[in-house]
Order: structure tokens, then sequence, then C-alpha cells
């Protein structure tokens, strides 16, 4: 319900008239309701590694961030995600001026995008997107400019991107890997798009949220590549790579001056956030490789099996290469529409998932995908498909 006040103006201001309550929490409280298995929305029903607990655990008794940390967040954190840069990426940044804390990846991209943008500003950014991005471009009164990435390859339309830039064009926003469709962007692309932002001088803001979750290629920082490494603000966050995504710990890496500029924003929403586990995550970004390793093939194992339940389901699969999503077809089951089907599947065989339409301003471009999430433990998963190949879950 929107409200309005007694002069019949609406209570929710004009750029956010757009946005209602998210899908997520629909299906959610769907979930809970018909007691169904949630593979809708991406959190893992398991916790990370225990010595990463123990390490939040430890600061908190210990009086470490339990009082407002640094705005900036605190030393040890910015020295372990330069560290962790260089390590995976051979990426050079300065802790002090380089990198900068947030609440999450949620909260970088918010401060990025309300620092970098100017009312009217275009945002070109690829659908089907994460649904904070149109959000956030709303709010900082920029105009977002869809890409449609399209089945069943979702691979960039390069040509379509550069016919996309008008003078008007301001910043990219990049995700690879890329929720929903699992996309992994090529060294190719990624040199393509790197060299149109050069020409074009458009700044790049990429979410990286994924980056060690890659089941086929490999994760290029778009920021290492050739004229990048000032033009580019790249984003990541504790969630998902160490399975706290309560914990919201983000981060930003990039120059000197975009980061004082993202910083500048940041200071005005959270100004701070996750004291004791800032020190917890500087000390889970400096696992051994082995847990990176042993966390990315847990998921893909994962992926294998939900991807090849749901083709066995008869749904079309579109097998993602990254990520904690899959997102399938569903027409080869005679359906015609995946909210409908979303709302109705918990009843029919108690599984929730997410129509991908809502990730899309062209809300035809995804109606029959729909994205299941396998960031869940493997009897879990085993379930959720003997359900959905239950006749009940067919038309
Ligand atoms: C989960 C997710 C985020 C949010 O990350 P937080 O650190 O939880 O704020 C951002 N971008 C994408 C693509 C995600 O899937």
């Amino acid at each position: 319900m929107s409200g309005m006040t007694a002069s019949g103006r609406p209570l929710l201001n004009r750029r956010l008239a757009a946005f209602g309550t998210t899908v997520f929490a629909e299906m959610s409280a769907l979930a809970v309701r018909t007691g169904a298995i949630n593979l809708g929305q991406g959190f893992p029903d398991t916790d990370g590694p225990e010595e990463v607990r123990e390490a939040a655990v430890r600061a908190l008794r210990d009086g470490r961030g339990n009082q407002y940390p640094p705005g900036p967040g605190v030393p040890e954190l910015r020295a372990a995600i330069a560290d962790h840069q260089r390590r995976f990426h051979g990426l050079t940044f300065d802790p002090d001026t380089e990198v900068l804390v947030t609440a999450g990846a949620t909260e970088a991209i918010a401060a990025t995008l309300l620092a970098l943008l100017e009312p009217g500003d275009e945002v070109i950014a690829f659908e089907p997107y994460y649904d904070s991005y149109a959000a956030c471009v709303a709010m900082a009164g920029a105009v977002r400019v869809p890409l449609t990435l399209r089945a069943p390859d979702f691979r960039p339309d390069l040509d379509a991107l550069r016919d996309a830039i008008t003078p008007r064009t301001r910043l990219l926003l990049l995700n690879s890997p890329h929720n929903p469709t699992g996309t992994v962007l090529t060294r190719e692309e990624l040199a393509a798009i790197a060299e149109l932002a050069v020409e074009r001088d458009l700044l790049v803001v990429t979410d990286e949220v994924y980056e060690h979750l890659v089941f086929d290629g490999e994760h290029v920082p778009l920021i290492s590549l050739p004229g990048m490494r000032d033009r580019t603000v790249s984003i990541s966050s504790a969630g998902k790579t160490f399975s706290f995504t309560g914990w919201k710990v983000g981060w930003v890496t990039a120059s000197a001056p975009l980061v004082t500029a993202v910083r500048t924003a940041k200071q005005y929403l959270t100004y701070v956030s996750a004291g004791p586990f800032q020190y917890a995550v500087a000390e889970a970004l400096r696992l051994p490789d082995a847990y990176f390793t042993a966390f990315r093939e847990d998921l893909r194992a994962k992926r294998d099996l939900l991807a090849d339940g749901l083709a066995e389901a008869g749904f079309e699969v579109f097998r993602p290469q990254g990520t904690y999503f899959v997102t399938t077809d569903i027409a080869p089951l005679g359906e015609k529409d995946g909210l409908a089907f979303c709302r109705s599947l918990p009843e029919r065989c108690g599984v929730v998932a997410v129509p991908n339409a809502v990730f899309y301003d062209d809300p035809d471009a995804g109606r029959t995908q729909v994205r299941f999430a396998f960031c869940k433990r493997e009897d879990v998963l085993r379930e959720a498909v003997s359900r959905l190949r239950r006749p009940a879950a067919r038309p």
C-alpha cells in the first residue's frame, strides 16, 4: 500500500515510486507459510568456516570493533583486502588511500553511484540485473540504460554496447560472475569493454562478489586491464565468499580519487558498520588457498547436482559458469509465465524459486525464465530435485 498525505501527495518520492517490495520478500514469505524448500534467495544454509566465526567472537570479547571503527575500515582489514587483491589478481592497492570498507557490496554500490552520478547521467548495465542497481541509479536521479543478455548464452552484445553509449553516458555497471545468469565475462569481452571505456572516457563499476565462484573460465578484474586502473571502482564482499551473508562486510578498491569520492557518500549512509566482523573478515581473507579451492569445488558439485536434476525434471537449463544460481526456462514444461509459475510452485511441489522477469526492464525478455539457488546443503538440493520431478510439478 502506498500512502499519501491529506493533500494527496504520495509519501514515496517519484524516484522510488516504481520500486515496491522485492519479489524475494514475497517468495521467502511464501516459503515460510508453505514449508517449502527455499531456493529463491541466495544465502547459504550452512555458515562459513568455524575459525572465522571464532575470530568474530574473539574480536567481540576482546573489545575490538565494539565502538565506531575508523571510517575507511579497520587497518587490519584494509591491509588484508590489499593483500588479497595482490595474491589472487596481482593487483596493488595502497590500503590507506585505495581501499574502503563498506556495509556489504550493497552499500558500496549505493555509495559509488550516489558519489559519481549527476541527475540525468546515463548508466549502462546488462540486464537481467541485480535488483539494487536500478534502485540506486534511480536514487541518484540518473537514467538506467539496459543492454539485454539473451538466452541461451547470455553473452554481451558489444556492438549494442557501443551503440548505447551517448554523450550523457557516465558509467558502465558490470557484474561478473553475473547474477542471475551465471555468465563470466571472458578476457576478450572485458578487453573490448575496456577499450570502449577508454575511447568514450567512461567510469566503470564492477560488482565482483562472486569472484571466487567461477566454475568455467577465469575471473579477470576489469581494473587489471590497460587504461582501467584509474577509471574503475572494483567492488567485492565477504558475504558470498565466506558464507556469512548476514555480516555485511564489503569493500571498494580503486584509485585514491575514486575512493575519496565514494567515501564522501558512504560516510553519510552508514558511516561505519560491522566492527568486530571486520577483524574476522581480515582473518578470512588470509585463509590458505585450500579454503578457496574447496569452497569453489563444493559449489561446483552443487551446481551440477541441481542443473542435472532440473534438466531431468524437464526444465531447459542454462548451466552457469559461476555464482550461486542456475537460470532455467520453463517453456518446455508448457509454462508461459515465470511469476505465476513461482507463485504456484510451493503449493504444487514444495519448492520456492524466483522469476527472472523481475531482473529485466523488458519483462518479455525473461518471462519464462526462473532462477534457482544451489548454495544449499546437498540433501536439501536432492530433496528439491526429487520434488520437482513429481508429476504435480507439471501442468
Ligand atoms: C549478493 C549480491 C550483492 C550484495 O552483497 P552484500 O555484500 O550482501 O551486500 C551484490 N551484488 C550481487 C550481484 C549479489 O549477488
